[in-house]
């Protein structure tokens, strides 16, 4: 059995935005609060992060997340990887590296980004100073691959376009999670048949140049046809009660904290 427990199902500013005085970040209901997007996935007794969000502090606490055996990135930006350094606290714990998988993209910007965890690619991690540096392996994860073992558990990985640049998304079983999309190529739709849960990039009404809105998101789902789907990575344009009457069957928002098993 596989248990996913979303950690944020926020866009990249998190709901509600800064200053915004809008209805739905105005909302005192906690499922109109929506921290930056994660998943944690519990399965064959392993503990495997999605992401390292933003607000990975934040969520690592609320969740009680009590370790972490992987770390499996979707692509490189901000709001999916800078909460890196709060691994520190489970190296702290588990006194061992934990191993991180990316694409050819995700690795080159961890590489640049965060040259005092990765080294430069050349000479290897720097030695840890102190506490202050997470320990950290950074293992390729090729799209192409029918699966990849993660420490024990078999992981699909699933390519996506996130505007002009390849994503991933990531199947365990029958559940999967694909957020950061603007297009899905025919190759990987072929690896969404057959869930009982997807979790779905869904960022606001309006068209966008890098992520699914609504429509495309809803057409996806008519296509692949998962028992349940669960948007995420949303805006503030998706007040929880309001859109809970008005989705078709079987599609929900995601809201932090939820957990499904499948
Ligand atoms: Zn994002
Ligand atoms: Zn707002
Ligand atoms: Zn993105």
């Amino acid at each position: 059995m596989t248990e996913v427990t979303v950690l944020g199902c926020g866009t990249s500013t998190g709901v509600p935005l800064i200053h915004c005085k809008c209805k739905v970040c105005r909302s005192k209901n906690p499922k109109n609060h929506r921290l930056r997007a994660s998943i944690w996935v519990k399965s064959q007794g392993k503990s495997i992060l999605v992401d390292t969000s933003t607000d990975l502090r934040a969520q690592a606490l609320a969740n009680k997340i009590p370790r972490i055996d992987a770390v499996l990135y979707t692509h490189p930006h901000a709001d999916h990887i800078h909460g890196i350094d709060e691994l520190r606290s489970y190296n702290y714990v588990q006194k061992q590296s934990i191993p991180v998988y990316g694409n050819d993209w995700t690795r080159a910007e961890l590489l640049a980004k965060f040259p005092y965890i990765f080294g430069t690619g050349k000479e290897g991690p720097p030695k840890p100073e102190g506490g202050g540096v997470p320990q950290l392996i950074l293992n390729a994860m090729p799209s192409s691959a029918p699966r990849v073992d993660v420490c024990g558990v078999p992981v699909i990985p699933i390519a996506l376009q996130h505007g002009s640049k390849e994503c991933l998304g990531y199947r365990f079983d029958r559940v999967a999670y694909v957020t950061d999309c603007s297009y899905i190529p025919e190759t990987s739709i072929q690896r969404l048949f057959g869930l009982d849960v997807l979790i779905l990039d869904c960022v606001r009404l309006e068209p966008h140049p890098t992520h699914f809105n609504l429509d495309q998101a809803l057409d996806l789902v008519s296509k692949i046809k998962p028992k349940k789907t669960f948007l995420t990575h949303m805006g503030h344009d998706f007040e929880y009660l309001e859109w809970k009457k008005k989705l078709p069957k079987g599609v929900h928002l995601a809201f932090d904290r939820m957990t499904v098993r499948a």
